[in-house]
């Protein structure tokens, strides 16, 4: 049996619990076990894919096309292997299951309850997965802040997990140390209460993640393991840092993957200590740039950074590749809708039009695509980002004043982006999601195919509208080049302007593959692009004005 970690979070949410298991499962893994994570979040939908982005940030869809939480990113990212549906298991997963289940007549008349179906359905999610990766160490994140109604029964299925497998299960929990300015000090009471709450569900924290603006002292980190029952090597500060890659190396440098292997007997295999030395390379990368460029992202939740997780994360990747901090600046589309192009984009070296969902803020998209276009602005379109410049393109150089997509305009006379997945045969029933990973076949000497280095590549989707056939032939021979089709498809998945310093675009969403050790290679050209444009248009002036910051600086340590 794999061994289990189990990661669990109090006092506050957004401590970085995601980051925490990502973090563990790539030292571990540095270490030579094999590793798999695994998120359990206690909401009752049965994935995020219908929640509002404002509600729980960016859906991550994995090859096999589930839409999953975020943190199955960072997984991909630190873990550098990808994820799929079983990764992820909601409280909606569970009880839709067992609900099934009872309808069939399955539990032959006994009372379906908590304890045991639910807690067995969640232990059998757990051990399935264990199985199919044939994970060493499992490291299983309970969503949610201990103390939530919700999360109980996840609790409570770890707690028996813990007794019918006392040597292989581990609870890491990750909580707060504030600091506490009238007092002068950091207070230690919240995390001795949450502790003490998982303690009454019958669960004894193990190791404590503890996060702190500051260093804690010896003093603090005993009191704290006192009052919470653990050995004062096992209070291990997450200190917060610059960016969320540098705490992999806090933790190892705090103990963590040497006390998870001696806590629970894992045969270290490991000579030396872990090699991070790939990983520390890069995170010197994201801290130290030699130069930098500004990258405006025109969308729609953009006060909600964590609706655009993916494309933060590819631009710190890229960034990293080119030895440059990429800025990112949030303009609103309905802004360039009420201020126009030239004030919110005047001076940006590239502009990136993300996904989205619903016609808020479409104009405005679509002007940032034309002053793009117009003023040689290398211009990246993701998803909803293609479908804006195929509109643009159609309506400013094509002609067709009313063109606009059918989920926008059902009226308008040239739609050129369509409901079209579905006569494709991609998609089973009518107006259902292109979900999960296409192979495409890109075009020989084309923006794509010298950035791919390949003729053929796979990438993940999640749209129900297409570019639309129909016009396809009219577009083109106006000089929309449509570099990347979907292979057996009928389907274009890139477009690009061949007489554009760089402008691409593509059906699919490229940031959900991009890694700290596989930059995407459209993101690395796309800032490679916007670096030439700036330098072109300041010279060698330039300079970055402080040496430790990143595209992501705005997110401090653990997102
Ligand atoms: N709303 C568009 C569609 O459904 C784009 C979706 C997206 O950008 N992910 O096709």
């Amino acid at each position: 049996m794999a061994k289990i970690v189990v990661v669990t979070g109090g006092v506050v949410s957004s401590l970085g619990k995601g980051i925490a298991a990502a973090s563990l499962g790539l030292l571990l893994k540095s270490r030579g076990f094999r590793v798999t994570t695994q998120k359990l979040d206690p909401y009752l939908n049965i994935d995020p894919g219908t929640m509002s982005p404002f509600q729980h940030g960016e859906v991550f869809v994995t090859d096999d096309g589930a839409e999953t939480d975020l943190d199955l990113g960072h997984y991909e990212r630190f873990i550098h292997q990808s994820v799929t549906r079983s990764h992820n298991v909601t409280a909606g997963q569970i009880y839709d299951s067992i609900l099934s289940r009872e309808r069939r007549g399955d539990y032959l008349g006994r009372t379906v309850q908590v304890i045991p179906h639910v807690t067995d359905e969640i232990k059998k999610r757990i051990h399935s997965l264990s199985l199919t990766t044939q994970a060493d160490v499992h490291i299983v994140e309970i969503g949610g802040t201990v103390g939530d109604i919700e999360s109980l029964p996840f609790l409570e299925a770890m707690r028996q997990l813990k007794l019918e497998h006392r040597k292989d299960v581990l609870f890491v929990h990750v909580t707060l140390v504030p600091f506490i300015k009238a007092a002068g000090e950091v207070k230690t009471k919240p995390t001795q209460h949450s502790v003490k709450e998982l303690r009454e569900i019958g669960i004894q924290a193990d190791i404590l993640l503890c996060r702190s603006e500051t260093p804690l002292s010896s003093d603090v980190r005993e009191k704290i393991a006192l009052f919470c029952n653990v050995p004062t090597e096992a209070v291990i500060a997450a200190t917060d840092v610059g960016s969320i890659y540098e705490v992999p190396g806090v933790f190892h440098d705090g103990g963590l993957d040497d006390l998870v292997v001696s806590m629970l007997g894992l045969p270290d295999r490991s000579v030396q200590p872990p090699d991070l030395t790939a990983w520390n390379e890069f995170v010197r990368r994201v801290t130290r740039p030699e130069k930098q460029c500004e990258i405006a992202i025109v969308g729609k939740y953009t006060h909600v950074r964590d609706a655009y997780k993916s494309i933060i994360e590819a631009f710190v990747h890229a960034g990293a590749a080119n030895r440059s901090r990429v800025n990112l600046r949030w303009v609103e589309s309905t802004d360039v809708e009420s201020r126009g192009a030239t004030a919110l984009l005047g001076d940006v070296d590239g502009i990136l039009v993300p996904g989205g969902f619903g016609e808020r803020g479409i104009e405005g998209k679509i002007a940032a695509v034309q002053y793009a276009r117009e003023k040689n602005v290398p211009y990246f379109g993701l998803c909803l980002g293609m479908q804006v410049a195929t509109i643009e393109f159609a309506r400013h150089v094509v002609g067709w004043a009313d063109a606009n997509s059918s989920e926008f305009d059902p009226a308008s006379e040239h739609k050129v982006i369509d409901l079209l997945a579905d006569q494709a045969g991609v998609t089973e029933k009518g107006g259902t999601m292109r979900l999960g990973a296409y192979k495409c076949a890109l075009r020989e000497g084309s923006l794509a195919a010298r950035a791919y280095g390949a003729r053929e590549v796979s990438e993940r989707h999640r749209h129900r509208y297409e570019l639309n056939n129909r016009y396809a032939q009219q577009l083109a021979s106006r000089g929309l080049a449509m570099s990347g089709k979907c292979v057996g498809r009928e389907l274009v998945e890139i477009v690009e302007l061949p007489d554009h310093p760089w402008f691409l675009a593509v059906q699919f969403h490229p940031e959900l593959r991009s890694r700290p050790h596989d930059p995407h290679p459209l993101f690395r050209d796309f800032v490679r692009a916007a670096l030439e444009r700036r330098a072109a248009r300041l010279g060698n002036n330039d300079y970055v004005p402080s040496a430790v910051a990143s595209a992501a600086a705005e997110e401090t340590s653990q997102a």
